[in-house]
């Protein structure tokens, strides 16, 4: 046994440190965060083994909630971010003017 002293340890990231609305206490206090899964050695992390999905965590209260979805934007309307092709669903970076995987234009 290599890791006597060592094990997998949760580990919070902070993605987005704007502070959001939390839905269970209503204060803006809540940020966009990342429980990733480090394995330890003598509790250091050394690598991440599993990184989570984001979540938002409210700093007062701990209440953890689903991130949320951006509000009245058309799939199809294309523009500003991170996109999918309208044809195939393969995410397809902004600046891209046609689709990698189907050669759609997006
Ligand atoms: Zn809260
Ligand atoms: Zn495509």
């Amino acid at each position: 046994m290599f890791f006597l002293i060592g094990g997998i340890q949760p580990r919070t990231t902070t993605v987005d440190d704007t502070p959001r609305l939390c839905s269970h206490c209503g204060l803006a206090q809540a940020r966009l965060k990342r429980i990733d899964h480090y394995l330890s050695l003598f509790f250091i992390p050394l690598f991440p083994v599993k990184r989570g999905e984001p979540v938002v965590i409210c700093d007062r209260c701990g209440a953890v909630s689903p991130p949320e979805q951006p509000m009245g934007r058309h799939p199809l309307a294309g523009g500003s971010g991170r996109d999918r092709c309208a044809r195939c669903g393969a995410p397809v970076e902004a600046d891209f003017r046609y689709c990698p995987h189907c050669g759609a234009p997006t």
